[in-house]
């Protein structure tokens, strides 16, 4: 079987792999010149997603195929940092803070957690005064709730070294890497084309791409890429992984002292006009928010944004979407923690070892459907 992927990100080189592994001669289209990097923060010219992500790996999935793709993912990505050095998972809880005067944020949490819970996640529900010991780093002052994921890592020396890493294991599988190269992706009826060649199954990982990938098939995907920031400080923080509901930020421990992220523009972006440097509000909002729960006060070393994808209900879009050409995308800003998972499961309907996933079907929608970006780190 000669299987295409088109994108060279987490979730396009896990699947590249996968499909090599199970037997299926592979060719890999990648725009940007490297598949992956062992940078902490990303160069401003590399584009993709899994390069410029905050690599926070906290999942708390409220449902069964949910819980089932994160507890694999955390699987795959400790399989891989014990036998690759140059990718590692830190083990760090992560905790999510909602203010005292936000009662409607409060019972959100709770549910969510309830739902986790549920389904097998180690996360709990606490009052501030209860993890106030364990967590010494951190001002809880005006903090209602609490919740804590006991199974949370990040991703080190950052996201793209897993790409770097899987990226490597792909051409030890076999996979034929063609990096610096803008695929395209047609269909004309007898099967799937990329740059006007044949294969048996195109997978296109296109991240933020993909609607604009699939253009020409005359495929119209209910996909909006919209831009997420993060940025780095030297603030030497080594406490847990926090999320922030009232300020909208997020941060973890950076080698270089602290990353902290979200800076969320909720509008559908242009995926080939978008500025990839981080906006002057995003950060003064999130330093000034690590300020108030860490009490450190330093600027940022570098910012950025990158692209995230939402579908109309916050679902990703995984499988077949005309004969032999399949999808992966709309991650809601989630979708590197996810990576090994669905990247595998992509390979396996491809291999016809797997059932589609009816919850992640890309045809579930009655036509393209008017939506509006809803941010991926809302409660
Ligand atoms: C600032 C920021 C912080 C984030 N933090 C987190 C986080 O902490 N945890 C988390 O889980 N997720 C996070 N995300 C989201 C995460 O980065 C993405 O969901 C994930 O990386 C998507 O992986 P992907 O492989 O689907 O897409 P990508 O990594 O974007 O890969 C798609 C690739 O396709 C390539 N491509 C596009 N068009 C073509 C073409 N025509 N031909 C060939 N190649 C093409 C692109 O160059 C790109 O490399 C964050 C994102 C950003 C921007």
């Amino acid at each position: 079987m000669r299987v295409a992927v088109v994108g060279g990100g987490a979730v396009g080189v896990t699947a590249a792999h996968d499909l090599a592994d199970g037997g299926a001669d592979v060719r890999l289209y990648e725009r940007d010149s490297e598949l992956g990097d062992d940078r902490t923060s990303p160069r401003y010219q590399i584009e993709g997603s899994s390069h410029r992500a905050a690599g926070v790996l906290a999942p708390r999935p409220t449902d069964a195929i949910g819980a089932e793709i994160a507890s694999r993912a955390m699987d795959r990505f400790e399989w891989l940092a014990d036998r690759d050095h140059r990718f590692s998972v830190e083990p760090t809880p992560h905790v999510t803070v909602v203010a005292e005067d936000a009662p409607e944020k409060q019972s959100a949490l709770r549910e969510t957690v309830a739902a986790a819970r549920e389904h097998g996640v180690d996360v709990a529900c606490h009052d501030p005064e209860s993890i106030a010991d364990r967590f010494p780093e951190l001002d809880l002052a005006g903090v209602g709730l609490a919740a804590v994921t006991e199974r949370a890592a990040y991703a080190t020396p950052g996201p793209g070294a897993y790409v770097a890493a899987m990226g490597d294991r792909a051409r030890e599988a076999g996979v034929d890497c063609w990096t610096g190269v803008d695929a395209d992706v047609s269909h004309r009826g007898d099967g799937p084309r990329v740059d006007g060649e044949r294969f048996d199954a195109v997978v296109v990982a296109a991240g933020g791409w993909t609607k604009r990938v699939l253009a020409p098939t005359g495929i119209r995907l209910p996909l909006k890429p919209y831009r997420v920031q993060a940025l780095v400080s030297g603030a030497d923080y080594d406490g847990p992984m926090v999320h922030d509901a009232g300020a909208g930020v997020y941060f973890r421990p950076h080698p270089a002292g602290l990353l902290a992220g979200d800076g969320t523009v909720p509008e559908e972006c242009d995926p080939d006009r978008w500025e990839p440097a981080g906006d002057d509000w995003f950060v003064d909002g999130a330093l000034d928010a690590v300020a108030n729960r860490t009490g450190f006060d330093a600027d940022a070393d570098a910012a950025w944004a990158g692209l995230a994808t939402a579908t109309p209900d916050g679902e990703p879009l995984l499988g077949e979407v005309e004969s032999g050409l399949y999808v992966a995308t709309g991650w809601h800003g989630h979708g590197f923690l996810r990576a090994p998972a669905t990247g595998e499961a992509l390979a396996e309907q491809v291999l016809g070892e797997r059932d589609a996933i009816p919850a992640y079907d890309p045809g579930r929608f009655d036509g393209p459907p008017e939506f509006a970006v809803e941010e991926g780190m809302s409660l």
